[in-house]
């Protein structure tokens, strides 16, 4: 991480609650998505007038609430910001973690904007603010997850046409002879499709024992969190049943859900989000710390804009050990339409690396402004 951060001035804080239209149903484990996908964007402002922007999104069934998210950032972490300097960085990080509890996703989004913030006035990319670059692209996963399953052939053509190699089937939302059909088609339609399997913590521990193995004969490249987070002892028994590697989401935010995770020996992976994590910098040394104790890592996300997928990029970008490619694929296969004021870059079926200033592309404020339910001006108001 770069210690020289810009001797200037943060003299503007501004939220906004949006709500993004979504073109689809999402059924995941434990929760379904419909309609839009809600998130707070965050503008901080430089006394010279540049600007950097965060995202917050959580998912009130996973990490939170947006209103959470709002609050924390508006109320509490507000003051921590407005009038400090820039090269405060790591101090106005610190402070924020003590100050509210939980509430990881207003601090990404509070870390994606100082980051980005810095780059634009350092004109270098936040790749380099974390530590350099050791990829160029980053190979894109799509999951499936409409409960109709003829819209996801349409969208399976339409991933393979496009050069998508991976798909994350989302299972254990229905029942488990749909979860088996749908590998049946997809391995016999699209062989050419690599699948990994996500239960975002849909089985309770008898339905995992015997679904799971089943599951497992279809030989996906990994199984991520069949049951509930915090049962780590059925992680643990299907991870010593099985012979394809188990991944833990929802099981592991941070450094101690991992040391415990490592201890129980309850995953060969682990998922990686920086709405977890609270921060950039973080999500790596929490990815570091898994590949010491021999896990691998896949950079994860909630449901998002663009604007957080960038953040995860940038994360993903500097990070060696997170190795399992992304699946920042909200903003081109399930928004109607982005906040970014260009199109979230993926060619090919993978995520390419921005090298602009900042995170590399502004959100359209037209876009937010559109989107905003309501902002920090008018509740100031
Ligand atoms: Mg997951």
């Amino acid at each position: 991480m770069v210690e020289a951060f810009p001797d200037i001035e943060i003299c503007g804080f501004d939220v906004w609650h949006c709500a993004v239209p979504v073109s689809s149903r999402r059924d995941h484990g434990i929760g379904v998505v419909t309609g839009t996908v809600e998130v707070i964007v965050l503008r901080l402002t430089a006394e010279d007038g540049t600007v950097g922007f965060g995202e917050a999104s959580p998912w009130t069934v996973f990490t939170g609430t947006p209103e959470a998210s709002f609050a924390a950032l508006d109320r509490y972490i507000r003051p921590l910001v407005v009038g400090q300097n820039l090269d405060q960085y790591f101090s106005i990080i610190e402070q924020a973690r003590k100050a509210v509890v939980h509430c990881t996703e207003a601090k990404a989004a509070l870390d994606a904007a100082l980051l980005d913030l810095a780059g634009r006035l350092l004109e270098i990319p936040v790749w380099e603010l974390l530590g350099g670059k050791c990829r160029d692209t980053i190979p894109l996963s799509c999951s499936i997850a409409d409960p109709d399953f003829e819209t996801d052939k349409k969208l399976l053509q339409r991933l393979v046409d496009d050069g998508v190699g991976i798909i994350k089937l989302k299972t254990g939302f229905k029942d488990h002879d749909f979860d088996v059909s749908r590998l049946e088609y997809i391995r016999s339609n699209h062989p050419e499709l690599a699948i990994r399997v996500d239960y975002n913590q849909g089985l309770d521990r008898d339905q995992a024992l015997q679904q799971v193995p089943d599951i497992a004969q279809f030989k996906p490249d990994f199984i991520e969190q069949p049951v509930r987070a915090n049962d780590f002892h059925t992680m643990a028994e299907l991870r010593d049943m099985l012979d394809v590697p188990l991944l833990a989401d929802e099981s592991v935010f941070d450094f101690d859900d991992l040391e415990r995770a490592i201890d129980e020996a309850i995953c060969d992976g682990v998922s990686i989000k920086i709405m977890k994590t609270g921060g950039l910098g973080r999500g790596q040394q929490v990815a570091r710390r898994a590949a010491e104790a021999g896990l691998t890592a896949y950079g994860g996300d909630m449901f998002e804009t663009g604007l957080a997928h960038l953040a995860g990029v940038h994360m993903i970008a500097a990070t060696e050990e997170i190795g399992l490619g992304c699946e920042f694929y909200q903003a081109r296969y399930f928004l109607i339409e982005d906040l970014l004021a260009e199109p979230f870059p993926i060619e090919q079926g993978k995520v390419l690396v921005p090298d602009g200033p900042g995170l590399g592309i502004l959100p359209d404020m037209g876009q937010v402004l559109k989107f905003a339910m309501y902002g920090s001006q008018e509740r100031a108001a």
